[in-house]
């Protein structure tokens, strides 16, 4: 009898579920359905670039019907409210609902405000192409508005958080300064750029090295990084730091860490702080017809000690995995352990600059190599998800 499949998420777990399942079942066999809150794929790898206008919407942002026309996936654009695994149902944000035989949740994870007073409600966030879109566009209208008033703070923009997301961030902005600052009769010195990171300093876990490389090459460029000091709060156009100083901007650009999804947290299959905890086979630790993918999944080494880092190359992965077990499971074989494979983090530096570590030995890149290699992997993904040809349009 066909099966169900219920796909929720269309970033790189749940499209890398759905083009994997497909691979494996038969249309006779299975249906399969994608629920995404967007009719789009987003490349979030790429945001920073679409915030900074480096890129093309149409990059970044690839239409899931053409990516999925050759799998038989019906695509479904709604936004998921509720998760009842105990009665295999989804429900919809518009009313409709779903049920299934096998789910993949896949739905990501959410900014972390970590309770801080103000934050959340005075600040911008990276996300989406549509976070991108209103941050590129804020940004516009403040340095246009000091053009006219001379307000510092619409010439300052913050970036709380100096991981990887707020480093490539910062990074655009320290590139395109120069043309924003041209466009509005403005000095560049006028723009001011801040990082600030609660850590001693930006780039945590990276080598020492490659901190030191992105941090003078930022430098060079005029950003300010202020390390060691946590944002405590958010008051209007006042970020508060725990020393207690504090700087005056029109735009905080919240990149301080992610958390697991609510829905997911809240739907009652097993959680951990918020992520699905799942068997070495990615199925939820308390309902093994739901499989996940990404994000919205804790997955700890068989070895034990921190979990994987939440990023779309292990999103990809696990996707690919949880295609081929829904598979296994549903014909009573021997599902797959997930064994991921680490290609190497890279995180660019503007457009001209990047760090980044390769392999399974950590070889360091930094410069035009590194830059090189980020291009690549990223034409390397969207190759494999056939999204070059989709770009063509
Ligand atoms: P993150 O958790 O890696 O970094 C958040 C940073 O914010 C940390 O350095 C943390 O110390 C800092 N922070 C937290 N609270 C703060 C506060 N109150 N004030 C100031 N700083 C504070 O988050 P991210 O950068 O969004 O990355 C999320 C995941 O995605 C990571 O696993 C990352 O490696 C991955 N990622 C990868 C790439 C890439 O491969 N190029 C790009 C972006 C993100």
């Amino acid at each position: 009898m066909s099966k169900h499949i219920l796909i929720l998420g269309g970033g790189y777990g749940g499209l890398l579920s759905a083009l994997s399942a497909r691979e494996h079942f038969g249309v006779n066999d299975a249906k399969i359905t994608l629920v995404n809150r967007f009719p789009t794929h987003q490349i979030i790898t790429e945001l920073h670039r679409l915030a900074a206008g480096n890129i093309s919407e149409k990059a970044v942002a690839l239409p899931l019907d053409k990516l999925l026309r050759d799998a038989d996936v019906n695509l479904r654009i709604g936004t998921v409210k509720e998760i009842k695994p105990d009665e295999h149902s989804v429900h919809l944000e518009d009313g409709s609902n779903f049920t299934y035989d096998m789910l993949v949740v896949a739905l990501g994870s959410e900014t972390a405000f970590f309770g801080i007073p103000g934050l959340q409600e005075n600040s911008f966030i990276l996300k989406s192409v549509n976070d991108a879109n209103r941050l590129r566009a804020h940004v516009e209208s403040r340095i246009a508005e000091y053009s006219k008033t001379k307000n510092k703070a619409d010439a300052t923009i913050v970036v709380g958080g100096g991981g990887l997301t707020g480093v490539e961030l910062v990074g655009e902005y320290a590139d395109m300064k120069s043309e924003l600052a041209h466009k509005y009769g403005i000095s560049p010195d006028e723009i001011n750029l801040y990082c600030v990171e609660a850590a001693p300093s930006i780039l945590p876990g990276f080598p020492a090295e490659l901190v030191d490389r992105a941090t003078t090459s930022l430098q060079k460029r005029g950003v300010t990084f202020l390390t060691g000091l946590p944002i405590t709060k958010m008051d209007g156009t006042t970020v508060e730091l725990k020393d207690g100083s504090t700087l005056e901007t029109s735009t905080l650009v919240w990149t301080g860490g992610v958390q697991g999804n609510s829905v997911v947290a809240n739907c009652g299959i097993q959680v951990d702080r918020g992520r699905a905890v799942v068997n070495e086979f990615l199925q939820s630790a308390s309902h093994p017809d739901v499989f996940l993918a990404g994000d919205s999944a804790v997955v700890f080494p068989s070895e034990g000690g921190r979990p994987y880092p939440p990023t779309a190359q292990l999103a990809w992965q696990m996707g690919e995995l949880v295609g081929y077990n829904m598979f296994a499971y549903a014909k009573g074989g021997a599902l797959a352990p997930f064994v991921p494979v680490f290609s190497g983090t890279l995180g660019s530096l503007g457009r001209k600059d990047a760090i980044g570590t390769i392999g399974a030995n950590k070889t360091q890149l930094k410069g035009l190599p590194a830059t090189m290699m980020k291009e690549a992997s990223n034409l390397r993904y969207l190759s494999h998800i056939k999204g070059l040809f989709t770009l063509a349009y």
